[in-house]
């Protein structure tokens, strides 16, 4: 597998990183998704409608593999148990990437996925620890902080031509949509949804100089070869 999105609950991925997933996958790189939990004590939509939705939001990213781990939602904990649990999938699926959540957030199950997953990738390349399989460490961990609005990204991605599909795999997610207006605004109609979405999306667009992106955070330092051509915004 090329790249491996981690995240804690269904439709985090698409939400955070769906436009840059889709633009992997429209590049020919096979790319999987794996959810920590099942979102089980979200407020609507029982295990088996988000289930289904999460199928079919797979479908229109196009991803080769989606799967759950099975955690308990509102419990990711730093417990080695659900490291290891977690370290045998990476290294079963031999991620050469892995997008995680950014580790510091207002949702701990946000936050936590991403330290436990950055703990599971370096765990999965230890050869005497009691795992399955051939160990296997990712070569690049990068973070999706698109639900942390005020941090400066390392980089974004462009995903102007991939935010319509995006946006219909978001709404895949129908249970966590009202019909019509919500006041305390918790579960957004279509019509917010969208609006939503675009104005993130236009927001760290504007960063790099086009329609729409996807911010992203890296703790590893780039390597630059070519100072002349380096892709920064575009003029
Ligand atoms: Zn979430």
């Amino acid at each position: 597998m090329d790249m491996l999105a981690i995240a804690a609950h269904p439709d985090d991925v698409e939400l955070t990183c769906g436009g840059a997933v889709i633009k992997m996958v429209e590049a020919g790189y096979k790319v999987g998704v794996l959810d920590l939990t099942l979102g089980e004590s979200g407020t609507r939509g029982g295990v088996e409608l988000r289930r289904k939705e999460s199928a079919h939001a797979s479908k229109v990213m196009g991803i080769i593999h989606r799967e759950n781990l099975g955690l308990p939602d509102a419990g990711v904990e730093h417990r080695r148990d659900y490291k290891l649990k977690l370290a045998q999938r990476i290294r079963a699926l031999r991620p050469r990437t892995v997008i995680l959540p950014y580790w510091e957030g207002r949702h701990p199950d946000h936050y936590i996925a991403g330290q436990i997953g950055y703990e599971a990738c370096f765990l999965a390349g230890l050869a005497k620890l009691p795992l399955e399989g051939i160990p296997h460490r990712p070569y690049t961990i990068l973070y999706a902080s698109l639900y942390v609005p005020n941090l400066l990204p390392t980089f974004v991605v462009d995903i102007t031509d991939q935010f319509e599909k995006k946006l219909k795999a978001v709404l895949c997610y129908a249970s966590q949509f009202s019909p019509g207006q919500d006041w305390r605004n918790l579960f957004p109609s279509r019509g917010d949804c969208r609006e939503r979405l675009a104005a993130q999306a236009r927001h760290f667009g504007d960063m790099i100089g086009v329609r729409y992106g996807e911010p992203f955070v890296t703790r590893e330092v780039a390597v630059v070869t070519d100072l002349v051509n380096m892709p920064v915004r575009s003029i």
